[in-house]
């Protein structure tokens, strides 16, 4: 890489705290639901866990893009006032589905999105659409002072510092449902926590992925189907791909470095196959503390949805027993360029983790469409970076325009490679 994508990482500010207060709701009527991405993984994760405790939690809004089908099912059960969709077109699909008697506002495109997303009578606002489409919503529930509950991990990526600055302005409270910030948001949390004057460093752990142990050379042949065959998590397709890249744990260092303000040197990774330990905190008394359980998305969410109560929930138990053994290695970065690429675009500035996520997000599309190979993704990604010289993004629709511009280009660039 040239000059423009440095190798290392300039002098490093001291950690500058959680991204945002802690303050919560109030636990005398039931919290009101907005959720983002109802239709996908995180968003049926999210359904099942409110599910489980009827009186506390109403479902106000649900937002979905094109499968209406799930979306009208959905609504149909649980009657929110307001629905949102893609198109004009699926709107009026939608509404074709849903029952006689039930005639919910349904909001279209982005900014249908974003009014689910402020809408008064939301207290908290699940943000589980995929990939920086989720931006949009998340500054518009972010601006309006809402608990989020944050699963588009790639909002902390493409804008970390806008929210934290609109957050302290609205007094919003992001809460973290990736399952590894999470995990360090339970073991460090508590009243007057998290107190970063004690963390040395956050471990966050990584399944490896379908392609932990298969072979620098194999990986030129793999193929979507075997991409998307996650050997301990289900997800959507996007962060499947990205789990096979280990793009996923890149992206996740970023967003740890930006809830936490610390720098990436404060940041490790390490294999963890079994996916039970969901990531630690190393103190400076040598202490490591951390969070294990199942490998089920509903940990995470009902810890946010109940915050900063922990309600019973239905997940499997670990059965340490029949485990038998927890095992940790080092991510093999040489043989998966994303996360070294992740860091290195976190080190060069706020504009590089756009063009990282950009060209991470066109590349991994072509990808499923056959149109590049697994190792074209960080080919790709490298490229982008690489081309990158650094650029301000001070509001959203700079970042927005900066994201449209890399994967045109990364576009040109997969088509002259082919
Ligand atoms: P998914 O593909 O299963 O679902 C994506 C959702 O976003 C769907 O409801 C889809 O309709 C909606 N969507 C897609 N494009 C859209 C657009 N342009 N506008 C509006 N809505 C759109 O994805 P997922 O696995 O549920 O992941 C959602 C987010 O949560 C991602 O940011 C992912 O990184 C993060 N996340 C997921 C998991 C997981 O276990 N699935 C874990 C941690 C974080
Ligand atoms: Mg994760």
């Amino acid at each position: 890489m040239t000059q423009s994508c440095p190798r290392a990482c300039p002098p490093e500010a001291a950690p500058s705290g959680y991204i945002t207060s802690l303050s919560v709701l109030p636990a005398d009527r039931p919290r009101r639901l907005a959720v983002l991405g109802a239709t996908g993984s995180i968003g049926v994760s999210a359904l099942r866990v409110a599910a489980e405790h009827p009186d506390r939690y109403i479902v106000a809004a649900l937002a979905g893009a094109t499968n209406v089908a799930l979306l009208a099912e959905q609504a149909a059960a649980l009657r929110p006032p307001v629905l949102a969709v893609l198109t004009e077109e699926r709107a009026q699909a939608l509404r074709a589905l849903l029952p006689a008697g039930y005639a919910p506002d349904i909001l279209v495109g982005p900014a249908g999105y974003a009014a689910v997303a402020g809408a008064a009578d939301v207290d908290v606002v699940v943000s589980a659409i995929v990939g920086a489409a989720g931006l949009a919503p998340t500054l518009a529930a972010v601006a309006a002072g809402k608990v989020v509950a944050l699963a588009n991990k790639e909002s902390l990526v493409l804008a970390g510092d806008l929210i934290r600055e609109m957050a302290r302005t609205s007094g919003a409270v992001i809460l973290p449902v990736d399952s590894e910030h999470n995990a360090l948001f339970q073991a460090l949390g508590g009243p007057g926590l998290p107190d970063l004057s004690l963390v040395e460093k956050l471990v966050l752990t990584a399944s490896g992925g379908p392609f932990r142990s298969r072979p620098r050379h194999e990986l030129d042949r793999v193929t979507p189907a075997m991409a998307l065959a996650h050997p301990t998590w289900a997800m959507g397709p996007k962060i499947s791909v990205d789990s096979a890249t280990l793009m996923n744990k890149g992206l996740e260092v970023i967003e740890a470095c930006r809830l936490y303000g610390l720098p990436v040197s404060m940041v490790d990774v390490v294999v963890h196959p079994q996916s039970i330990v969901h990531s630690l905190a190393q103190l400076h008394d040598g202490s490591l503390l951390a969070h294990l359980g199942p490998a089920d998305m509903r940990v995470a969410i009902a810890y946010c949805l109940g915050y900063p109560e922990r309600l019973p929930l239905s997940v499997s138990r670990v059965d340490l027993v029949t485990l038998g053994s927890l095992t940790f290695e080092a991510p093999r970065e040489k043989d998966f360029p994303c996360l070294g690429l992740a860091r290195r675009a976190l080190c060069a500035g706020p504009s590089h983790t756009v063009v990282l996520n950009a060209a991470n997000e066109a590349a991994v599309a072509l990808f499923l469409e056959g149109g590049l190979p697994f190792m074209g993704i960080p080919a790709a990604i490298e490229a982008a970076l690489c081309a990158h010289p650094g650029e301000a993004v001070p509001d959203a629709d700079a970042v927005m325009d900066l994201d449209a511009r890399v994967r045109r280009d990364t576009k040109d660039w997969a088509r002259k490679r082919a």
